[in-house]
């Protein structure tokens, strides 16, 4: 099959692209490494779109959240990786979490099926001198096309961490000690396992991270920050004697049934795929070297004797400079039959990869067709993931960004934080719907 876009990386962003050009009636070659004998140092299969380390696609309350808000706007415009979710969910509250093996799956045979898609797997190494071409191959890019991405943009590369989570046996848990919770009982279930700490207990815990063996910095590795929103547990328990307990450690709106009362700090897994055998630790990323990880968690209550399916890690993360490279329908500008979609781009997270792909498809699908380019008004989540990642943010401090309602067009005067958040939805509904008309 000829194609009329080229789609490199099989990953959220690159499926969803390729998704919606299909959809739009395009031929697409989508090219992923995995399957071809190459694998990147955090995928663990040849699935399309697979998660690499939280089951979770964070909250799915549209009035209030602005990724709630994404996940609706993608949906509304035919989202396969949504629709994958969407029929993959397990129990997490108000989040939504899928079953990480029937979500890659189901994407994977959806594309491998559509008659426009043909999946190639294949690592390229460098850049196409022509023809519509999707960049999508995420934080862990192939090194030879990384350099030749560096070549043709003129600007290094820049790398730092991101750090994998612990996963648990279920019935390895002791609920003797741990309880089933939501955070003020939110969402219909009690979908959380909460281990309990006293206050002893915690500091211990905390001089333990502290004190514990960590993997050594590689030398290209040592000046590189790292994302906030994937800070290593150890180096939150550096910050302050209090920093875990009001990041991942929280114990507030959580009642231990034993005591009636929130207990000091609490340390909370997610069920991580849909048999409910497999349970994460929720913002427990670590760069603690394995043997210390299995000694030190095993001194958290109720995990005493915990038998880990994974221990977390540590992975580096490769993204342009979009504010300074790109144009606002994510072309290269030096080589504008280029497009970049996904993390790659400096955006964050799953669903933010996921929606840059999909708009990076329908801007290619629109511009072979002959039709304007018209980008989702700033007022969406959509329009303004793609505001901050094609100019709104600063090129010189540019960091990978989650969608959050700071990205959104200000909405002027005074009001409640509850009541702006509803405002900023409302408005985006409107503004998408009239896009879409
Ligand atoms: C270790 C780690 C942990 C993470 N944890 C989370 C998390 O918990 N939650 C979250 O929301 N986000 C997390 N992220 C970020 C996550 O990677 C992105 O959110 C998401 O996967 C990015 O989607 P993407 O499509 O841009 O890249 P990917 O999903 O990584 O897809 C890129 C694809 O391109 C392929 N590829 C690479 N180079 C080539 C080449 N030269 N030729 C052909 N194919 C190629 C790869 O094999 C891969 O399949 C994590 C990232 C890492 C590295």
């Amino acid at each position: 099959m000829t194609h009329q876009v080229h789609i490199i990386g099989g990953g959220l962003a690159g499926s969803e692209a390729a998704w919606q050009l299909a959809e739009a009636g395009l031929s697409v070659r989508l090219s992923e490494m995995r399957g071809s004998g190459e694998t990147t140092a955090a995928h663990q299969s040849d699935a399309l779109a697979e998660l690499v380390c939280s089951n979770s696609f964070r909250s799915d309350d549209a009035e209030n959240n602005a990724v709630g808000l994404l996940h609706a706007e993608m949906r509304a415009l035919g989202s396969v990786i949504m629709a994958a979710a969407d029929a993959h969910k397990v129990p997490a509250g108000s989040a939504l979490a899928v079953d990480r093996d029937g979500f890659s799956a189901a994407v994977t045979e959806r594309l491998a099926a559509h008659c426009n898609v043909e999946l190639v797997r294949e690592r390229i190494d460098a850049l196409p001198a022509s023809g519509s071409t999707i960049v999508a191959t995420g934080p862990l890019t192939a090194a030879r096309l990384a350099e030749s991405i560096g070549a043709a943009t003129g600007a290094d590369a820049l790398a730092f961490f991101d750090a994998i989570a612990p996963i648990v046996h279920r019935d390895s848990i002791d609920m003797g000690v741990c309880w089933m919770a939501s955070r003020w009982d939110k969402g219909e279930t009690k979908d959380y396992i909460n281990c309990p700490m006293t206050k002893e207990q915690y500091l211990a815990f905390r001089q333990g991270l502290l004190d514990g063996d960590k993997t050594e910095f590689k030398e290209w590795e040592a000046s590189t920050p790292y994302f906030e929103g994937c800070m290593p547990v150890e180096v939150m328990a550096e910050r302050g004697e209090d920093t875990l307990r009001f990041g991942p450690m929280k114990p507030v709106g959580l009642d231990d049934p034993k005591t009636g009362r929130w207990p000091f700090a609490v340390v909370q897994l997610r069920q991580d795929n849909a048999l409910g055998t497999l349970w994460n630790m929720v913002g427990f990323q670590t760069k603690l070297k394995h043997a210390e990880q299995v000694r030190l968690f095993r001194t958290i209550p109720g995990l005493e004797q915990a038998e880990f399916a994974r221990l977390g890690g540590l992975h580096r993360n490769t993204f342009i400079n979009s504010p300074l490279l790109l144009d606002a329908a994510l072309r290269l500008k030096a080589a504008p039959h280029i497009r970049f979609a996904g993390q790659i781009t400096g955006c964050e997270g799953y669903v933010e990869s996921a929606a840059i792909g999909l708009l990076a498809g329908r801007f290619a699908a629109a511009e072979l067709r002959g039709e304007a380019i018209a980008p989702p008004p700033p007022t969406t989540a959509l329009g303004a993931l793609l505001g901050h990642i094609t100019g709104g943010a600063d090129a010189v401090s540019y960091q990978p960004m989650n969608v959050n309602f700071g990205l959104f067009p200000p909405i002027e005067g005074r009001m409640k934080k509850a009541n702006r958040k509803q405002l900023y939805t409302e408005r985006a509904r409107e503004a998408l719907a009239t896009w879409l008309a």
